[in-house]
């Protein structure tokens, strides 16, 4: 087996000068046990923002979709996949009868999700599909009709929320990173609108695309754009704080607006939460994607990079904005 240990906390960007991959002999598997190959490995924000919290050296974290070559359980055959919270590490032993350390990615033999790839376990029907379908339904209750703005819109998270906010019937306005970007959620993916949030003046266009203000805010990136948004939307308005992603590679302290008095003023309900919030109900929502997935009205889009040894590119990348949809690796 091949893994990445980090050696080095990030400063800024992870680099690769951050890891040594390491060469592990692997034991003979016991009773229970089974042994997997990495087929795609996810790479995700939280790896950015997470890290800090390890004592180094440390093996990398990170979600996966493997393949089992050898078995000693007879419910986890040779020829089937799994989902689970590995690491980025090429071959695992693991007993899936005993207790998991606690995951944003379960352990889970993966059922049959033909014709699509497997590697959409690690996208609409896997972590960030299920943080999108109870984040935003069970935190947003969204209405029809109701206006909904989405930041960080066109990645794994966003695009997914998009959609669902489009297929509950309300308003959708999404703000990601480039021109392309916005015209695949206009386009492809029946967004209102979709504002590339690098060259738009923000408060201007929320006027413009929002007039009746905004109900439901789900925020992928914090800082000065949720502030703006916050500040446009309308009483009782619901927000859901997903993620931060502006501020994970930012070394700088960010210049900071005081949000509380619009909170107040609007009455907002502003509510953070993590996806393991819903771990009982983990398979409602990999089922609800992938009936939408089925009947046409859920798309989904991959950054497929490649290579074990690119892991760290790819991770860059997905920071950097390179992706569409979910970015993963091939291993
Ligand atoms: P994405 O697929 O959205 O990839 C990250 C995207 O972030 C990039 O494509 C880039 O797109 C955007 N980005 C990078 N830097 C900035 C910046 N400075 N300002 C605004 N956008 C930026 O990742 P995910 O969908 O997996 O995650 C989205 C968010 O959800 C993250 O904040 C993540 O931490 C959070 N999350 C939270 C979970 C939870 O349980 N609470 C679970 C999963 C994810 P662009 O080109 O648009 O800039």
């Amino acid at each position: 087996a091949r893994k990445y240990v980090l050696k080095k906390h990030f400063q800024g960007e992870p680099k690769i000068n951050d890891f040594d991959i390491i060469e592990e002999k692997l034991p003979e598997l016991k009773d229970g046990e089974i042994l997997t190959q990495a087929e795609y490995l996810s790479v995700d924000p939280y790896m950015r923002a997470y890290m800090i919290r390890y004592k180094l050296p440390t093996d990398m974290i990170g979600g996966q979709v493997a393949r089992i070559i050898s078995s000693r359980n007879s419910k986890y055959p040779v020829g089937k996949y799994v989902t689970g919270s590995f690491g980025w590490r090429t071959h695992t032993i693991v007993d899936p009868n005993k207790p998991q350390k606690s995951s944003l990615l379960p352990l889970a033999l993966l059922p049959d999700i033909k014709p699509y790839p497997v590697s959409l376990a690690l996208g609409v029907l896997g972590m960030p599909g299920n943080t999108a379908y109870f984040g935003f339904t069970e935190l947003c209750k969204p209405k029809p009709g109701e206006t909904v703005v989405i930041t960080g819109a066109a990645g794994a998270v966003g695009f997914h929320v998009g959609q669902i906010a489009k297929i509950l019937g309300c308003r959708v306005i999404g703000f990601a990173g480039s021109d392309d970007k916005c015209q695949y959620l206009e386009k492809e993916l029946g967004f209102d609108h979709a504002f590339n949030y690098k060259t738009v003046n923000i408060r201007a266009t929320l006027k413009d695309a929002a007039p009746k203000l905004v109900d439901c805010y789900f925020d992928n990136v914090g800082g000065e754009i949720s502030s703006a948004i916050m500040y446009h939307m309308n009483n009782y308005g619901r927000v859901a704080v997903c993620g931060s992603i502006s501020s994970y590679n930012d070394v700088s302290l960010p210049k900071v607006t005081i949000l509380q008095p619009a909170i107040v003023m609007k009455e907002l309900k502003v509510e953070g939460f993590l996806v393991t919030r819903w771990a009982d109900r983990w398979d409602e929502g990999i089922m609800a994607n992938h009936k939408w997935l089925q009947e046409g009205r859920l798309k989904y889009q991959e950054k497929v990079y490649h290579g074990f040894d690119n892991m760290v590119d790819a991770l860059v990348g997905m920071l950097r904005g390179e992706n569409t949809g979910k970015a993963v690796v091939k291993v």
